[in-house]
């Protein structure tokens, strides 16, 4: 027998950082503020990303980029590893993410690689909670409760073996 599943999603979409709350919106400039520190020579495309906290505190991250391309480091996976590393037990809440380009801010806004959805996702697991993640652009701010929505049928631990902790 043969059954078709049907995945949707919804995500909320703002004209305005003003219709943000202000937590949202701090995150957002945030990590606009953040993409112009991005070492992007190859690219010059620069991203920043910024990691809300359970505790309130804000972790940022940014592309690395590298003469030896595939060792350069995504902006969220760089604020990520950022937060694993200096605030271990602080749960990530939020993730704000911006790119810029030549011309400034990009117009519209830029969604994670699958690198970094499968880095989210992880991250997801290991707190036990539901990160949201901010898409930021010019002309409009999407909000995503979780990266399984962008990231659908992900492959984790569970994969692996079963009873992992
Ligand atoms: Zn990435």
């Amino acid at each position: 027998m043969i059954k078709t599943n049907y995945i949707s999603f919804s995500y909320k979409e703002f004209e305005k950082t003003e219709e943000l709350n202000p937590d949202d919106r701090e995150l957002v400039f945030s990590a606009r503020e953040t993409a112009l520190n991005a070492y992007a020579p190859y690219s010059n495309f620069k991203v920043g990303a910024a990691v809300r906290l359970n505790s309130g505190t804000i972790v940022r991250g940014t592309n690395v980029e590298n003469a030896a391309f595939p060792s350069g480091i995504c902006a969220e996976r760089s604020a990520l590893s950022n937060s694993v590393s200096n605030h271990h037990n602080d749960k990530p809440v939020a993730i704000a993410i911006a790119a810029m380009t030549e011309d400034g801010l990009a117009e519209d806004p830029v969604p994670p690689c699958g690198n970094c959805r499968q880095v989210i996702a992880e991250e997801e697991l290991r707190i036990g909670n539901q990160i949201r993640i901010i898409l930021s652009g010019k002309n409009k701010t999407i909000v995503i409760d979780s990266v399984s929505s962008l990231l659908p049928l992900q492959f984790n631990k569970k994969n692996l073996r079963v009873n992992l902790p």
